[in-house]
Parts: C-alpha cells; structure tokens; sequence
C-alpha cells in the first residue's frame, strides 16, 4: 500500500494505491485562501499539514487500512510556493507566499533593468517573473521581521511545500530537483543551488533545503505524526513533474496538459538539459539516481482559478460543475471573452502586469456568458500554451493528454479538441499528479520498476474535434484582442 499526497493550491488530495497500481482509497479537503492586497495570495503552512495529515488518515481510513500499513509515501505539490520555519519548532514563521503571488513583480524589473534577465535565463532555464520562488524568498528575507538575522544563524530555514511537508514528517530538510529547479536559485546544468544566484537574491545557502534525486530516499515518518505510519517517503516531484510521470510520459517527446487552479502543458525534453527557447520554460522533470530528466514546460496561471472566481469572487454560480450546462445553453459566446489575468500572464505571454479583462458585454449579457467565456478562457490559453510547445517538439501534436480537476468538465474538453483540431484523451484515473507520485515512490522503494508504471496508464475517454478550422481560427482572433487589451495593466 502506497500512500500518495497531492498537495495542490485549492486543496490536499491523498489516495492509497495498491500493489498493483489500483486505487483503494482516497480523501481531499479544500483549505484557506488569503488575499491580504490585490495581487498577493497567501496560504498557512499550519493549516496546509494539519489538512494534508487528516486527508492522509481519511484515504487510509477510506481504503480500510491503517497507517502502519503503508509501505511508502510519495509527495507532490504546489509549486514555488515558499514557506519560512523555525527548524527547532517546526513553527511557520510567515505567511506561504503562493506562487501566483505578485508582489515581487518591481524586485523583478529591477533586476532586468540591472541586467540578470540572460543569466537568470541561461542558469535556470526559467523567465524573470515573480513566479518563481527565488524573489519570494528574498521578499521574507527583507520583511519578515528578523527573518534575515535567523535566516543567517540557522535558526530559520525555507522551503517548497514538498520540503514543509517532508519536515513535518520525517524532521529533515530535503526537497528533489524538480521543485528545486523552480526556485531560481538552482542551475539547471549544474544541478545544485547556484552560489551566484543566492548571492544575487540576498539567500543564505544555509537556509536552503538539502536537493536529493526525486526518486529514492527522504527519511522515514516519525512515529506518531501520522498514526502509526513509519514508512520511507520514496518519491516526491512537483505537481506538473508529477503529473508528466503520472501520465507515462517517460521518454523524450512525449507530453501532457494538467487543467487545475493554473494549467501546464509539459514536453519530456530527454535527459540532457534542453536548449533555450522563447516563452517556454526548461525545468527537471525528475531524477532517478545520477539520471535527471528535463521538460520544457508552458506554464498558465489561471484557468481553474477562473472557475472559483465564479464561484467564490462573483457567486454566480454554486460549483464549479454548474458551468458546464450554462456554457451549453448558448449557441456562441455571442463576442464575449473573459480574460483570466489575475495574477498576470503566464506562457507565453509573461507579462506580471496583465490583468483580467471582460470585453464584448451588451445589455443582453447573462451569467451563461460570462460561465462559457471563463471554460473558453481555459481552451484559449491551453490553444496559446500547446502551440507554443509545438514550436519544440520535433512533430505537431497528434492528441493531448489531459488531466487535472477540470476535466471533469466535458463541454471543456470538447471545445478544446474543437480549438486544437485534435483529440483531447482523459485517462482512467483522473488524479494523474497523485498517482504519478504513488508511482514514484513506488519505484522508489523498489516496489515497482519504471516500465511497470507506464503499463497501467489506461485512456478513458476521447473527444473528438468537430468544429471547422475556420471557426475555430476565428474565435482565436477575439482571444487575442481580447488578450491584448489585457496586457500592461497593471504597469
Ligand atoms: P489543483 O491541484 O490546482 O488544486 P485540481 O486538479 O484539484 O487543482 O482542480 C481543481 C480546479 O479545477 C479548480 O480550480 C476548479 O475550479 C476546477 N474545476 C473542477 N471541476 C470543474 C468543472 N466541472 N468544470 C470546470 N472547472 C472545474
């Protein structure tokens, strides 16, 4: 029995796996979103291990076993995200910044009006954007009160959620390269923190978790964290990563689209760190051993994000499943286009000051208008992140494989193969990051080895493109009006 935690930026899932790779239980609870400014988005690392450890029990509970029956743990999680604790206590000393945090957007064009944007780039594979960890760290570091003092004696220490959750473990500091490689601290060629990038951003190395392949050992659960649990944590990898293993994309070329709070279209890039490439960003996939696999990644921040918009922000709708027979109650989008921009945009656009955008309202608009723009939205902005991974990828697409919370949603699905012109497939299994990580600490432990992995990966439902290309190139062209209006904003 394998125990997989999926912490995600809407909620923790946990599922058991068994020995054969079935799902025998599983558990998820949504927690606290702060949003303290406009722009800023917080999470409480507390809240965040006191709701991943009572999901980890329930998904025991639920698959009938308890805790000490498990033989492995694997994590994976939101990404960037980064977290500040007493290494003594185990106390959260700040806030989560979450990655979709914007707050280091001025800290990011200081540093390219200084001239690091092609280092940042070469070193990291990654773009200058408050994105990524490195200038959240460097925000604590400089307004946390006395953080920078105990940053500097050891008396405090920063991670990723995967290195959090590790802590409350297992008691160690640890994380893998595939959340290392999104901190802007890490070289991609070299494979460790890089000095000259913490001493850019102002980052003791000290306070910097120990990198270890993201396959293989990171301690075992202290008795009485979890249960009775006292099992080895064998895998843990970024949710995206994750996901790509999740989906048996384990050889070059092959990639995947996640459809969750963000969505992430990843390309197996091989196991040599890949060329540049505009608007696309290079990151470790995983590591086994000394081998290290790289993705080239289009990163997208909002597009189920929109969905609890319209829920949460604007209560015009009661869950998230609602927008499906809205969008259908309409012919067209009757020219309106939602923009999602709240925390700026991703791939392959990076611009941190784009923000959202509704155009085309007439007096005649309703609430199905604005649910079909927000599922467009989320079509659009794969469309933009495929055809920009396509511009690496030595074929065009043949099908996507999809995966994520948003799935679900089979009109979705729908327009999406209608706007990309191919099939879109949704495996069996529709938590792919949480069974990619099961799956990782599996062959972790040496339960499983990596080819037994990618046979249990099964395909459940094809949709088919129907619309013309013709139509579909035209809806393109009010996207990205649409989308240009969206841009600089917040300048
Ligand atoms: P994460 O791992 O980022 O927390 P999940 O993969 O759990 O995300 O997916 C949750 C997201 O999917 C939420 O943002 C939610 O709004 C969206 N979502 C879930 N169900 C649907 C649906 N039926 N239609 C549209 N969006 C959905």
């Amino acid at each position: 029995m394998i125990l997989a935690i999926d912490q995600g930026t809407t909620g923790t899932t946990c599922l058991v796996v068994d020995g054969e790779g079935d799902l025998v239980g599983r558990g998820y609870r949504e927690f606290s979103q702060h949003f303290p400014r406009p722009g800023w988005v917080e999470h409480d690392a507390a809240e965040i291990w006191e709701v991943t450890r009572r999901v980890a029990l329930e998904a025991c509970d639920d698959a009938g076993i308890a805790p000490a029956d498990l033989q492995a743990i694997g994590i994976t999680n939101q990404r960037e995200t980064v977290c500040a604790w007493d290494p003594a206590t185990g106390e959260p000393l700040h806030r989560a910044i979450v990655w979709q945090d914007r707050r280091t957007a001025a800290m990011c064009a200081r540093l390219r009006e200084a001239g690091h944007e092609q280092l940042i780039r070469e070193r990291t594979g990654l773009v200058l954007d408050p994105y990524f960890s490195g200038t959240k760290i460097a925000w604590l570091l400089e307004h946390a009160p006395e953080l920078r003092e105990r940053a500097e004696r050891g008396t405090a220490v920063f991670g990723t959620i995967d290195s959090w959750l590790l802590f409350r473990l297992t008691g160690e500091h640890v994380t893998d390269p595939s959340n290392a490689s999104r901190t802007m601290l890490y070289g991609l060629e070299a494979g460790d923190w890089d000095d000259e990038l913490c001493a850019l951003l102002g980052v003791p190395l000290r306070a910097l978790p120990e990198v270890r392949p993201s396959i293989g050992g990171f301690g075992t659960v202290r008795p009485g964290v979890l249960g009775d649990a006292t099992c080895p944590v064998g895998g843990v990898a970024g949710d995206q990563q994750a996901a790509l293993y999740g989906q048996a994309c384990l050889d070059p070329g092959e990639g995947k689209n996640t459809y969750g709070t963000g969505s992430f279209v990843l390309l197996n890039a091989g196991d040599a760190p890949p060329a540049e490439h505009e608007g696309l960003l290079r990151t470790v996939g995983w590591q086994i051993g000394q081998r290290r696999m790289f993705a080239y990644e289009a990163s997208v921040f909002a597009t189920g994000a929109a969905v609890q918009w319209l829920r949460d922000g604007l209560g015009i709708i009661s869950s998230a499943a609602e927008t499906e027979p809205l969008a259908d109650s309409l012919e067209g989008n009757d020219g309106v286009y939602l923009v999602p921009a709240f925390a700026g945009l991703g791939a392959p656009h990076w611009d941190p000051y784009a923000r959202g955008t509704i155009t085309g309202l007439t007096r005649g608009t309703t609430r199905a208008h604005l649910a079909r723009a927000t599922l467009e939205a989320i079509g659009f902005q794969t469309l933009d992140a495929v055809r920009a991974m396509e511009s690496v990828a030595a074929q065009p697409l043949r099908v996507l494989k999809a995966d994520g919370g948003a799935t679900a949603n089979r009109w979705l699905m729908r327009f999406q193969a209608d706007l990309l012109g191919v099939p879109v497939v949704v495996p069996a299994i529709h938590e792919t990051t949480a069974l990619g990580a099961a799956f990782m600490a599996g062959v972790g432990v040496g339960r499983w080895n990596q080819r037994e992995v990618t046979r249990t990966w099964r395909a459940a439902t094809t949709y088919e493109p129907t619309m013309s290309r013709d139509r579909a190139e035209e809806l393109h062209a009010g996207w990205r009006d649409a989308v240009g209006r969206s841009l600089g904003q917040a300048r």
